[in-house]
């Protein structure tokens, strides 16, 4: 996790410079201490000091999703828009791994979770009037098959059809896999666009619903 409440109740991130690590920060979700942790490969984030199940943040954070949070995190508060990372939502007993504006939900996705789970998760934002966009690492890319997972993390517009983001961590950019279509023999065709994490995220996002022109191609 990237956030935690100091001593004075107040946020802050792990991300910040001059952090104190002797000082005592709790989780914002279960208010559990959590330790300050620097590493080699880990960029800086917070650890439960015990184990014992919170039911807000799961202690087996891949350093690729703590580093794609911070970098989407940086890009957006970079481009002035309203972020937080990490947002606890009561409502729902969970975090958003970031929040832009006041209905945006983004969830960097970096494991498989169950489709079940996956629903629950997109209709409980649903419900309180959140939009979500799941924003896929490296373990759920689109190869050439759609497995049944995927497909729930597809979405649809009449400009780009179906399409999904996904996140490539090591490159710093955003993909956009987009007029998505299955043939016969289940094989998946689709067109391809990447922007860089240095771009305006926002604008990204609004690419499905913007696009100039329908392109087309030949399968
Ligand atoms: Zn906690």
């Amino acid at each position: 996790m990237l956030i935690a409440k100091n001593q004075e109740g107040l946020l802050v991130s792990a991300l910040e410079n001059g952090l104190n690590r002797e000082k005592i920060y709790r989780c914002p979700g279960c208010q559990g201490i959590v330790m300050l942790r620097q590493g080699q490969v880990m960029c800086p984030h917070f650890a439960h000091k015990s184990l014992q199940g919170c039911q807000f943040f799961s202690e087996n954070e891949s350093a690729q999703h703590l580093s794609l949070k911070a970098a989407l995190y940086q890009s957006l508060d970079n481009h002035g828009e309203k972020v937080c990372i990490e947002k606890v939502i009561p409502e729902l007993g969970q975090i958003a791994d970031l929040f832009v504006g006041d209905s945006l939900a983004l969830e960097v996705q970096c494991s498989r979770l169950s489709q079940k789970r996956l629903r629950e998760r997109t209709l409980a934002y649903h419900q309180i009037g959140y939009e979500v966009r799941w924003l896929l690492g490296e373990e759920l890319w689109l190869g050439q098959r759609l497995t049944d997972l995927q497909r729930d993390f597809l979405y649809f517009t009449a400009k780009i059809g179906f399409h999904l983001w996904e996140l490539d961590w090591k490159r710093e950019e955003i993909r956009l896999k987009y007029l998505i279509y299955e043939d016969i023999f289940g094989k998946v065709h689709y067109l391809t666009k990447s922007w860089s994490f240095t771009e305006n995220l926002m604008t990204i996002l609004r690419f499905p619903y913007q696009a100039r022109k329908v392109e087309t191609y030949q399968v």
